[in-house]
């Protein structure tokens, strides 16, 4: 059993790099709790020397035979025990992730789940792996085989650390590559868990290592590094712009994970209870902070009257409160900072003319005064091009927007920058296959949202990004292709000599 009080002190947290436990050479800081802003780790920040260290002791680590001359199979057998060392201290892991972002217990179990599901998964791809032997036009074996593009750097958001981590360090590690990991100031701890059930489960040292600290500092350093062969990015558009433009100095590929503003579209014909509870989900879960999050509703106009009530129904019943409580669906916001900027959001909605049908503060009274809490807020009145529904918030505000028109329905909802992902509520197959082919989003959801399987690719068009993340193809990220063409016959070359 676990005692509540091992969850409540301030853990020491070291960084771990070039095979070491020890702290980084930055200044010392602290990270908090969002239920009630108590301290919960302290640990310094990385600089851009261990930056430098850790890159070049994975580069010295990648080319060691105990790496370098692993089978896939054997690759996968880490990879499995990893899996398996991440069920083993599950309750625990969900437990660290709770602190550290304030989610919901229930849902930080999911993620801690989902992570383990994600190491099973890229072993399985690393040990079927197959190179192709191509069609040769000639007397000749051609073959095309993939190798490791070496040592790799991830940089991640503080919403889902354990799964938008493993995401990453899974399919880097069964493609054969090293990496150096720059978690999330705010949430370091789920890296580096994975980073000691890693070594725990066998990986080499300097194969993997972790550095918190600034992304201007750690994870600008990494981006530039000329040891670093790709970036694995998941956070903000603003950022991801900015690293793909420190790439293209070395024109190192990356993949951006970047932000959303997804519609969610309620047909006429939809099962309202069914539509209501899942643009409940689809904004509220994760308190909004989520970069999938159906932050537009369009409504059918002949059935948004109906829509609304029930769905004002459904918030009144939402349950806000203490990530610790079993009953939780919405927990606090990750900081006092960010809820200023959501409630600044929700100032600019008003501004704009927009009417909040409900939320719009912060709850108050007994606990919810000392963290960083706000209430699901939903507007209306709206106009689909106003800032407060172009801008991702990251937080849990609804925009509701009527619609009648099919094609200006779609032209709405393609009418902005992000293309992450979109949901469809109807009991027509044929309008939800036409609507989800004209969407322009990586993502599309019909009669359900939010849903997730790690054999499943994920991407973004427009600025929401690139690249595949998920999916077993997703090993091809991390790997350079070499072709071979070998000489089958005893023929001399065109210009032979003799
Ligand atoms: P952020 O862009 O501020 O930070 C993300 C990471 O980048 C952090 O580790 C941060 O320290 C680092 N970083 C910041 N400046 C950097 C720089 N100049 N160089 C290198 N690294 C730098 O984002 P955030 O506030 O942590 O997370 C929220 C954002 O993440 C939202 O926009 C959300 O939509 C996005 N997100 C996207 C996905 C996806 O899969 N598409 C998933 C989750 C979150």
């Amino acid at each position: 059993p676990l005692s509540s009080q091992r969850f409540d002190m301030t853990d020491r947290l070291q960084s771990y790099f070039a095979g070491r436990w020890r702290d980084a050479s930055g200044p010392e800081y602290t990270t908090e709790y969002p239920h009630d802003g108590s301290t919960v780790a302290r640990l310094h920040a990385a600089t851009a020397a261990d930056v430098d260290e850790a890159v070049q002791a994975a580069e010295r680590a990648r080319l060691q035979p105990a790496w370098a001359r692993l089978k896939h199979h054997e690759r996968a057998g880490l990879l499995y025990r990893i899996a398996n060392g991440i069920r083993e201290r599950s309750e625990e892991l969900a437990q660290l992730q709770r602190l550290d972002n304030g989610k919901p217990i229930k849902e930080c179990r999911a993620l801690v789940a989902s992570a383990a599901g994600t190491f099973q998964f890229f072993g399985a791809a690393a040990e079927t792996w197959e190179d192709t032997i191509t069609p040769s036009r000639g007397d000749y074996l051609s073959m095309s085989v993939h190798e490791p593009l070496g040592v790799v750097g991830a940089i991640t958001p503080w919403n889902s650390p354990i799964a938008s981590e493993a995401q990453k360090l899974a399919p880097a590690l069964a493609a054969g590559c090293a990496m150096v990991f720059k978690p999330a100031e705010i949430t370091p701890r789920m890296a580096l868990e994975l980073a000691r059930i890693a070594e725990q489960a066998g990986v080499p040292a300097g194969i993997i290592s972790v550095l918190p600290g600034k992304g201007s500092i750690v994870g600008d350093a990494l981006v530039k590094h000329p040891l670093i062969k790709r970036i694995a990015f998941t956070g903000g558009t603003t950022v991801g712009v900015g690293i793909q433009r420190l790439a293209a100095e070395k024109l190192m590929p990356t993949s951006l994970e970047l932000g959303g503003k997804s519609p969610t579209i309620v047909m006429p014909d939809a099962d309202l209870d069914h539509a209501v509870a899942g643009v409940l989900y689809g904004i509220f879960s994760s308190s909004g902070e989520s970069c999938i999050a159906g932050s537009r509703a369009f409504v059918h106009e002949s059935v948004y009257g109906e829509f609304k009530a029930r769905l004002l129904e459904g918030v009144k019943k939402l349950r806000v409160g203490d990530p610790s409580s079993e009953d939780t669906q919405m927990g606090p916001l990750v900081n006092l900072g960010h809820r200023a900027s959501v409630e600044k959001y929700v100032q600019l909605g008003r501004d704009e003319g927009g009417t909040v049908l409900c939320g719009g503060e912060r709850p108050t009274g007994g606990f919810y005064d000392g963290g960083s809490y706000y209430l699901p807020t939903v507007f209306e009145g709206l106009p689909n091009n106003a800032r407060m529904c172009q801008e991702e918030i990251f937080g849990p505000v609804l925009a509701l927007l009527p619609w009648k028109d099919e094609d200006d329905l779609i032209a709405q909802c393609n009418d902005n920058m992000f293309g992450l992902a979109s949901g469809i509520w109807t009991r027509d197959f044929k309008s939800a296959w036409r609507i989800g082919r004209a969407l322009q989003t990586g993502t599309v959801w019909i009669n359900t949202y939010k849903v997730f399987s790690i054999s499943t690719p994920f991407t973004g068009v427009k600025m929401s990004g690139y690249g595949q993340e998920k999916g077993r193809l997703g090993i091809l990220e991390y790997t350079s292709q070499k072709s071979f063409y070998w000489g089958l016959n005893e023929a001399p070359m065109p210009w032979a000599t003799s």
